[in-house]
């Protein structure tokens, strides 16, 4: 039988300063009418049309040592003259963009995502690829390592060498990190863990790789190891600030800020470690739930173009529920660390009148244009389809729980889905979530989910967390950097607000959202006008929480402002500040009942 021959590709930091990686392509067999070679417009994970080939600087191609014409296609396509010789795709890539969707390219580093990089060759996605990575060729980059989850073929661990993957799809779904990296590994079922992180760092690696074993062998409780499942790779990269994830099919790319790191010494888990331990925990939990069970509409991705699904809610939301969920379920964080989160993903929620316009069905099928390119009237016209989609996970698992009496949680749910979806190669039809949890609980769900997904009212939290032993509170924020979750003297609550955010741009204090119906928008004030003058004050983005501090509901004041180069003046009349801020608090006067339920509920 004749053993078909790989994709060969070739991947060299060609030259770190202009940021441009060469990448090869050889293609063995090549279309006889002309091969296409496509490039992705999106990356699995991000629901946003990026246009990679944007980024393709030059493109030629051969075949035996002659050039092959090529004709641009359309904006991510191109097609080579047909030849019956082994063709060759050669471009230079610019990689210029940190983020964890992207690739970046200088002296102390390489990093790529596949789909920035690598590509397809159409009709022949299915065979085999394999990557040589090539080192820079910079004395100064002889102690770099290399940190990925693609299967090494003839390289070293955590050295260059020649990589593979058993189809463009895999190929694609393996970033790489190549430079100074810090590495920690531990084994969670006995399958090896890594982590690599890239920047300055003086972590504790050992508190670390203890803290992420904890968290993944909970996850891996949840839902057992998944087929195939035999490596795992977190690749950090931790500047001085910064907040990102991206999951993969056996890593994920996380950016974090480096003081979130644990240092040698440190044994509390503050916040920004939490912060930390939940991003990793969210991406750790895609593992399951997206990266293997994911709606049919991806079986397979359409890299091409938009692809609309009503279910973001369900791959994102419920992640985002069981990621703050694992922390506390695992003992890395308390119990009323854990409600803190909640109470701040509330408060999320409850600030966006969008909430009221735009149901958690309609933002997942419109991610691509809506929640993933928000503009200033975003708090207005949308909801988020993780922080509100994590609020019904939490309700109906609550829901579950006290409908049930304890026989039936989300957990069950979840168990369900993964046996039906997790490793079928089927994908999750639309309404195929809802199905299963009415089938597993034998409850009516219909108009749980109708309100809930379909609806744009408020969710029956204050109820079910009364039902689990849990006080709902409401309050006043005292200020823009108030993300609630914690209990505040009224005396430090805000008495009246302005209805926008004012934040510095371009270092000036700018309105960057305007609230439907708040006495900003009542006054005519805009996005992009810059705050001058409050009541004959100066008014900036550091004062105004505490200039407000003079004023009562109704008081009726001059507000300075710039549109464009105008000075204008208006009238802005203050109104009292909404209760928009939510705290939860652990009843600890509980029947025993009720204390067994939420001992369930938070440790499952
Ligand atoms: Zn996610």
């Amino acid at each position: 039988m004749p053993v078909s021959v790989p994709h060969r590709y070739r991947i060299s930091p060609h030259d770190p300063d202009a940021h441009l990686f060469e990448v090869q392509l050889t293609v063995e067999k090549p279309d006889p009418e002309g091969q296409v070679f496509t490039m992705p417009a999106w990356i699995p994970g991000s629901y946003m049309i990026r246009d990679y080939a944007r980024n393709v600087v030059s493109i030629r191609a051969e075949a035996d040592g002659r050039d092959v014409p090529l004709t641009k296609l359309d904006k991510s396509r191109w097609q080579a003259m047909p030849v019956q010789k082994p063709l060759t795709l050669v471009a230079e890539i610019y990689a210029y963009d940190l983020s964890v969707r992207g690739a970046h390219l200088d002296r102390s580093h390489a990093y790529f995502n596949g789909p920035c990089v690598f590509f397809a060759v159409d009709g022949q996605e299915d065979l085999r690829c394999e990557v040589e990575i090539v080192p820079p060729d910079d004395p100064a980059a002889a102690e770099w390592r290399v940190a990925t989850s693609m299967r090494r073929k003839d390289a070293a661990p955590y050295s260059f060498g020649t990589f593979e993957a058993d189809d463009y799809a895999e190929l694609i779904d393996h970033p790489v990190e190549a430079g100074h990296l810090t590495i920690g590994e531990y084994e969670v079922r006995g399958i090896p863990h890594a982590i690599a992180i890239r920047g300055k760092t003086r972590v504790d690696m050992g508190r670390l790789c203890h803290d992420l074993e904890t968290l993944c062998e909970r996850h891996m409780d949840l839902l057992g190891v998944p087929d195939g499942f035999d490596r795992y790779v977190f690749l950090v990269h931790a500047p001085g600030s910064g907040y990102g994830g991206l999951e993969h099919r056996w890593s994920s790319s996380l950016v974090c800020a480096r003081d979130s790191l644990p240092l040698r010494g440190d044994d509390n888990v503050g916040e920004a470690y939490r912060t930390f331990l939940g991003l990793a925990s969210h991406e750790y939990f895609h593992s399951w739930n997206v990266k293997r069970m994911k709606p049919a509409v991806f079986m397979p991705y359409d890299l091409s173009a938009e692809t609309h699904t009503g279910l973001l809610w369900v791959f994102e939301g419920i992640t985002s529920y069981y990621d703050d969920l694992a922390l506390v379920r695992s003992g890395l964080i308390n119990e009323s660390s854990y409600l803190e989160l909640l109470g701040r993903t509330i408060t999320r929620v409850l600030r966006g009148g969008g909430r009221h316009r735009q149901s958690v069905e309609e933002s997942s099928f419109d991610a691509w244009t809506k929640f993933y390119k928000q503009d200033a009237n975003a708090p207005n016209a949308i909801v988020s389809f993780y922080a509100k989609g994590s609020l019904i996970a939490l309700a109906l698992d609550l829901k579950l729980r006290s409908e049930t009496e304890g026989r039936v949680s989300l957990d069950d749910v979840m168990k369900a889905c993964w046996e039906r979806w997790g490793n079928s190669g089927e994908g999750m039809p639309e309404d195929g979530f809802e199905a299963v949890a009415a089938e597993v609980s034998g409850l009516d769900l219909e108009d749980f989910f109708d309100a809930a997904v379909r609806g744009t009212g408020e969710l029956p939290l204050e109820t079910l967390l009364h039902t689990h032993g849990v006080h709902y509170r409401l309050r006043a924020a005292s200020g823009s950097s108030d993300k609630g979750g914690q209990q505040l003297d009224e005396a430090k609550q805000r008495r009246v607000w302005l209805g926008a955010i004012l934040s510095d741009t371009n270092g000036k204090p700018t309105f960057t959202s305007i609230m439907n119906g708040g006495p900003a928008e009542l006054a005519g004030i805009a996005p992009g006008d810059e705050a001058v003058a409050l009541d004959g004050l100066q008014l900036t983005t550091a004062n105004a929480d505490s200039r407000l501090k003079a004023y009562r509901d109704g008081d009726e004041l001059d507000l300075v402002i710039f549109r464009g180069d105008e000075l204008l003046t208006t009238r802005i009349r203050l109104a009292s500040a909404p209760t928009d801020t939510c705290y939860l608090e652990l009843d600890e006067d509980v029947e025993l009942a009720v204390e067994s339920r939420r001992l369930s509920w938070l440790h499952g």
